[in-house]
């Protein structure tokens, strides 16, 4: 960016107006965010830079590139998909192809499992946690930021998203305390964790493709589909975490909205006892903490 730029260069500003007009005019629900948000990260700048420098010009290569951001946006693509990564539990974290872009309700798991956390470290001194379909690593990451007594291991049956999480660790200095694995839930896993954690993939196979398009067309499928009921990987967790977890150990689960009963019946089923359940900012039912009997 220069401040005195040809007249055919626009404006900071006047690209930020545009790119909200062309959201708006599409419908994007949330088009003045999506253009801030978009803008300011190609730019380089934060979202309060790129209006406190609102009558600097952009250059053509920037233009351009902010161009075709605007036109995969317009596709349905996220912005953080755009921009290949989002901010999680404070934590900056790359995206890619086969992890699920961290959403807002999953930081509700992180502070539902800090409490337990912090019980385990005073009474053990270290813990280990056991992250199942890690993705980008979101979970366990943010739990190692916030409990310097962890370490853990994210697993995933991706090795992309297993190369997404080894470098956020390392991208937030956690790579000394996080090491990646890949396997099919429980499978190459061996140990016994004081936390199991978990996003699984919760959504029925018939509601999948009734989801919003930024959803379907842009996360991995394999991370959202539960299987006919939606219930197919909270069960294959339910089955075998007994075998993984220490006696006084915790498993904590983000769930769907309406799964609350169904998800507890499961973990009953194999010898755990529901310990508290929390909702998200929807006042919808979010995350399950589950002990053994
Ligand atoms: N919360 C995600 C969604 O609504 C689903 C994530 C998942 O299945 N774990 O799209």
């Amino acid at each position: 960016m220069s401040k005195s730029g040809k007249q055919a260069e626009p404006t900071v500003s006047q690209m930020l107006a545009g790119a909200r007009r062309r959201f708006t005019e599409a419908g994007i629900e949330s088009a003045a965010a999506d253009a801030r948000v978009l803008v300011a990260g190609l730019l380089g700048l934060s979202t309060t830079a790129i209006v406190t420098r609102g009558a600097e010009t952009i250059g053509t290569e920037q233009v351009a590139a902010i161009e075709q951001a605007i036109e995969r946006r317009l596709a349905h693509e996220p912005v953080h998909r755009i921009l290949g990564e989002r901010e999680f539990y404070g934590l900056p974290l790359s995206l890619s192809a086969e992890t699920l872009e961290p959403r807002p309700d999953t930081e509700i798991l992180v502070d539902t499992m800090l409490p337990y956390l912090r019980d385990l470290a005073n009474a053990e001194g270290r813990i280990h946690i056991l992250d199942l379909g890690t993705g980008t690593g979101a979970i366990c990451l943010a739990l190692l930021s916030e409990c310097p007594e962890a370490s853990g291991v994210g697993s995933d049956i991706s090795a992309d998203a297993l190369r997404t999480a080894q470098s956020n660790a390392e991208r937030n200095g956690l790579q000394d305390r996080f090491e990646t694995i890949q396997s099919s839930w429980f499978e190459n896993i061996h140990g016994a964790f004081h936390v199991i954690v978990s996003n699984p993939p919760y959504i029925a196979s018939k509601v999948v493709h009734t989801l919003a398009p930024e959803v379907t067309k842009f996360d991995p499928p394999a991370a959202l589909d539960g299987g006919a009921d939606g219930l197919d990987a909270y069960r294959t967790i339910a089955k075998d975490a007994a075998r993984f977890i220490q006696p006084d150990g915790v498993v904590g689960l983000e769930i769907g909205y309406d799964q609350r009963n169904d998800v507890t019946d499961v973990f009953e089923a194999e010898g755990f006892k529901l310990l508290e359940s929390v909702k998200d900012y929807g006042q919808n039912d979010r995350a399950l903490v589950f002990a053994l009997k």
